[in-house]
């Protein structure tokens, strides 16, 4: 892009989106410093780009630092060098947005929130692209959206560019204009990178402080301090542009959307059909569109459907408050069909967030370390099955299960006791139910 032609950055944190800003940066004609405290990735930008650290570097000249959003910038010393020299301190979302200017006509969306950014960002460029539109989706989701071809126009409309953002993206950004932006929620989360929850929310507004006023602005219904910024944004933007978006409004609809079930999928529905409203999609378009959203890997993933069994793979749950609303989604009808596979590297003592939903399973298989921990404190409530192995705890649930149950791996825990990650848990999951269920396509 021409933005960055003649200019100076340094580049710190060369993971994938510090490596595709390099490459954007290099390719545009800037001078690019570059670093990370890994040797492999400075290994393969050798020859091309200065490799120092910017920490200990003369910063003067540079037009901006440009930091990953996994560096704690309240502890980190980039913060106090890059100040003194005079240098801001950004993100590769902000590159993004002094390049707009030399890229074709399009709009932009911005979702954050604390839970369900993915899911949301993933069905807003679902529905776009089901109204035959341009879509392009990055941020903390998919590829570094600067590393992307540029999204031009076709016959329906303008492109859009649907970026999830969290909170450490929106600190470094200043001039990042969202044609709609949307906060899904705020709960306590991330306390350990800023001063206190009101800080944590301050980074939240600052996507809608930096809108125009004649753009969007969306807001989930359902906590305090979501609402105090919304009520902030109804005064600076114009009438009619701040849209409230209430799950309670689609509880009707949502029995047709197999990949969106659960309370929490409702205020992530709402928020994203607030959206593409806004972006001028109708009703006509949508409402058809979002019953073949396929949902996100590891997230309720559909893994299979036989002899009227469900299998569900949520291995993304790696903590209670994530599962909890797995199992709140399927009520007793009439009596408990949840057959729960929890267990791995636990991250605390109890189960205390998804207790009010226990009445929902039929029953529990317990793996890996946490699993004896947890046997003894479901066994009061439920039927307990212990296993070591996944492979074993899918093998009883599936003689356990009746037409009409859901076998579901929701874990409450981190997976790296027994696989890599949560995605090479729930990909065994996955394969190991394939293999023992007869291989009927789940309906989408
Ligand atoms: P994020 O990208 O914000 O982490 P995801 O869409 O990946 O969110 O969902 C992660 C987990 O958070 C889900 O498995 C679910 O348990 C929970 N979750 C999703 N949406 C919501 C919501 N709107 N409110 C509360 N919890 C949610």
């Amino acid at each position: 892009s021409p933005a960055f032609s003649g200019k100076r950055y340094a580049v710190l944190g060369l993971a994938r989106s510090g490596l595709a800003t390099v490459e954007t940066l290099l390719a545009s004609g800037a001078q690019v410093m570059a670093w990370d405290t890994r040797e492999e990735p400075r290994a393969a930008l050798a020859d091309r780009v200065e490799l120092a650290d910017p920490t200990s570097a003369d910063l003067t000249g540079y037009d901006a630092v440009i930091v990953s959003p996994g560096i704690p910038l309240n502890r980190h010393p980039i913060t106090e060098v890059a100040a003194q020299a005079g240098v801001p301190v950004i993100g590769d979302i902000e590159l993004f947005a002094q390049a707009r200017a030399a890229l074709p006509p399009h709009k932009v969306v911005g979702i954050t929130g604390t839970n369900g950014k993915s899911t949301t960002t993933a069905l807003v460029r679902h529905l776009i692209e089901s109204a035959d539109l341009p879509v392009l989706m990055g941020g903390n989701i998919g590829l570094p959206i600067l590393g992307q071809e540029p999204l031009a126009p076709n016959e329906h409309g303008t492109g859009v560019y649907v970026l999830e953002l969290s909170s450490y993206q929106i600190d470094l950004t200043r001039s990042l204009d969202c044609d709609v932006a949307a906060l899904l929620n705020i709960t306590p989360d991330h306390l350990d990178r800023y001063e206190g929850f009101s800080a944590y929310a301050a980074s939240k507004a600052r996507l809608f402080a930096m809108q125009s006023a004649d753009h969007h602005a969306v807001f989930g219904i359902g906590d305090d301090d979501t609402a105090a910024i919304a009520g902030i944004q109804v005064a600076r933007h114009e009438p009619g542009r701040v849209n409230f978006a209430d799950g309670r409004d689609i509880v009707s609809l949502q029995k047709d959307w197999p990949s969106l079930q659960g309370p929490h999928n409702l205020q992530n529905a709402a928020v994203a059909i607030a959206i593409v409203e806004a972006l001028g999609i109708t009703r006509d378009q949508w409402e058809p569109a979002i019953t073949t959203f396929s949902g996100l890997p590891h997230r309720m993933e559909r893994v299979a459907e036989a002899n009227g069994v469900l299998f569900l793979n949520d291995s993304k749950a790696t903590n209670p408050a994530s599962t909890a609303p797995a199992l709140a989604a399927f009520p007793p009808d009439p009596d408990p069909r949840i057959h729960w596979i929890l267990g791995g590297l636990p991250k605390g003592e109890d189960l205390d967030e998804c207790a009010p939903f226990f009445g929902n399973v039929a029953a529990a298989y317990t793996i890996g370390d946490a699993g004896p921990m947890f046997a003894d404190l479901l066994k009061p409530h439920m039927t307990v099955h212990r296993s070591e192995m996944m492979a074993e705890a899918i093998r009883e649930a599936i003689t356990q299960a009746k037409p009409g149950d859901v076998v579901m791996l929701s874990p409450a825990c981190a997976s790296f006791d027994q696989f890599r990650d949560y995605e090479a848990r729930g990909n065994a999951f996955r394969q190991i139910v394939q293999a023992l269920v007869a291989p009927e396509a789940p309906e989408r």
